[in-house]
């Protein structure tokens, strides 16, 4: 007998919150929400049409235990790493950063005429992944499959599968499906979710609803949760809908948090920033050829 439908069990329509060296963003969930989103840790959205909102950008800062995902919808962000990647996230394309042991990197918006927009997603990993090697994956917007609807949407595929389709993303230790699904006005669609995952989703734009025992419309902006069953179910308003869906196998690992750094144990923070003091933080490198403050 196939599972009941998803429902609704938390909203959350993001704080306004300043992060990096200034950058105006909103944050859907973070450390409070803690283990409510396992194995995911934050969703921030970035969206401003003014450069003063952005351009300071994210300097070099490290990370320890997490992937960071940065899913760039308009505008541009450049970035460079100690494993020594470098380059630009455009509009529709998609950097997969596993910090591993450590990495040490800078996420700097560019100056555009028009909105620069986008989210950065944190993965945990777990613990016995923590402290492996450093990952890097950039992928352009041509890299990901989309899913045409039969009502004129569509269903890009980053992680996971989306009917039998599968995103380029593969090999996260927490199994991922991350889609950035696009359903035409008045169409509804199923999604499904692999059995005690947990499931998430972000409005993009538009409205619609999910079905179940909270139906009320969600709006552009608002991030809900999923509680356990099947899959979900999802009707757009009148003007359709887009909006990321995300889910996961969640780890059930005690979670130590300090800004970038998420591991399990509170001594393994401290050992973090004592490294870091010392020098000693990244394992793993390459020379880093712009300079560092
Ligand atoms: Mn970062």
């Amino acid at each position: 007998m196939p599972e009941p439908i998803r429902s609704i069990t938390r909203r959350f329509p993001g704080t306004p919150t300043i992060e990096g060296a200034g950058v105006h963003l909103r944050r859907s969930f973070s450390n409070r929400e803690v283990p409510l989103f396992d194995p995911f840790l934050l969703l921030d959205r970035f969206g401003s049409r003014r450069p003063e909102d952005y351009l300071a950008g994210f300097p070099w800062h490290p990370h320890r235990g997490i992937e960071t995902v940065t899913y760039v919808l308009g505008g541009r962000v450049a970035h460079g790493d100690t494993l020594g990647n470098s380059g630009v996230i455009g509009a529709g394309d998609v950097q997969w950063m596993n910090s591993g042991s450590g990495i040490i990197h800078q996420e700097m918006p560019q100056r555009t005429d028009g909105m620069l927009t986008g989210f950065q997603l944190w993965v945990n990993l777990p613990a016995r992944e923590k402290m492996g090697l450093p990952a890097y994956r950039g992928l352009g917007s041509d890299d990901f499959p989309n899913v045409p609807l039969e009502d004129g949407g569509s269903v890009k595929v980053v992680a996971g599968s989306f009917r039998r389709v599968e995103g380029p993303v593969r090999g996260i230790p927490v199994d991922p499906t991350y889609l950035d699904v696009q359903v035409a006005p008045g169409a509804s669609l199923e999604l499904p979710v692999p059995n005690g995952h947990t499931a998430f989703a972000h409005a993009v734009e538009g409205e619609g609803s999910f079905d179940g025992a909270d139906p009320s419309p969600v709006a552009a902006g608002e991030t809900v949760l999923f509680g356990s069953g099947g899959g979900v179910r999802y009707r757009s308003g009148d003007a359709g809908g887009r909006f990321l869906f995300v889910t996961g196998r969640p780890l059930h690992e005690p979670v130590a948090w300090y800004g970038p750094i998420v591991m399990n144990r509170p001594e393994e923070l401290r050992t973090a920033m004592q490294e870091l003091e010392r020098g000693d933080f990244v394992k793993h490198r390459r020379p880093i050829v712009e300079e560092r403050p």
